[in-house]
């Protein structure tokens, strides 16, 4: 399977749309536009097969309508517990997507940005949508701090080798807040000195895997030493939901403020190389 990344709503909300293909048949997760996709498609012969949605926000839909128009064949593919006639198949926990006689995607439910939100996975991928995102996490939007906590213990018990593709780049931003959640963490400092975007090519190989993610990202670590630590120090109560909450919280306030942008990534990679 190819996988390959197209930037959308660059400069607004920085996402990328997931185009999985196989000999001419193309399947895309969350497009929330359409011109690059159906560019893509073109130029390289392919036939949209499927689309697959994470969550009904705007920017992982808005593109449906025209993908349908340009592949009237293609079918929709999203959460169960989301109200829209779009959705021709809707998936839960225990759904299953056969892409081709050698690739299937699993779903599962991760409510917490949403109520409705699920994520795909199989052996060597998953595509996580707004649920984790490089170095972070989406906001709380309609779920539940209790459920997001779970649905990310969930994603954690996945194989460390599985490949990683969120929904949008913020990587610089999470890992200036995951600095300051963990200054001493050495993968986290390494994954900082690293990184390198070159944010809005094309992504062509998976941004991240569980293993990085396991051992850098904070809100895949709130329950962990000396993560769980900082946030008691914070108010929170030793329950994932209470650790969880205090965290995400704790990052909306610094997004709230503007705080975190007034740090340069590159002094904080200056930083660690001293
Ligand atoms: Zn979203």
């Amino acid at each position: 399977m190819n996988i390959i990344g197209l930037p959308a709503l660059v400069g607004t909300y920085d996402n990328y749309i997931w185009v999985l293909s196989q000999g001419e048949q193309a399947w895309v997760i969350d497009p929330g536009e359409s011109s690059q996709v159906i560019n893509y498609l073109e130029k390289n012969r392919l036939q949209l097969t499927g689309i697959l949605i994470t969550h009904f926000h705007h920017d992982h839909v808005d593109g449906i309508p025209a993908l349908k128009q340009a592949f009237p064949n293609c079918h929709v593919y999203g959460p169960e517990k989301t109200e829209n006639s779009l959705i021709q198949t809707r998936l839960k926990t225990g759904s299953q997507i056969h892409l081709t006689d050698h690739f299937s995607l699993n779903v599962l439910e991760t409510p917490g940005h949403t109520h409705d939100h699920i994520a795909f996975h199989n052996d060597d991928v998953l595509f996580c949508g707004d649920t984790l995102f490089t170095g972070g996490c989406g906001r709380k939007f309609s779920g539940t701090f209790k459920g997001f906590a779970d649905s990310i213990l969930a994603l954690r018990s996945l194989d460390d080798h599985t490949k990683f593709y969120c929904a949008h780049e913020y990587t610089e931003s999470n890992l200036k807040f995951a600095a300051l959640v963990e200054p001493d963490n050495l993968p986290l400092i390494k994954r900082i000195q690293d990184c390198h975007l070159n944010y809005p090519e094309n992504m062509t190989q998976a941004q991240s895997s569980l293993a990085l993610e396991k051992a850098t990202n904070p809100f895949m670590r709130f329950d962990i030493e000396p993560v769980k630590q900082t946030l008691l120090k914070r108010g929170a109560n030793d329950t994932a939901e209470s650790l969880f909450q205090t965290l995400r919280q704790w990052k909306d306030q610094l997004d709230q403020s503007g705080e975190l942008d007034q740090v340069s990534f590159t002094s904080l990679q200056q930083r660690f190389d001293r």
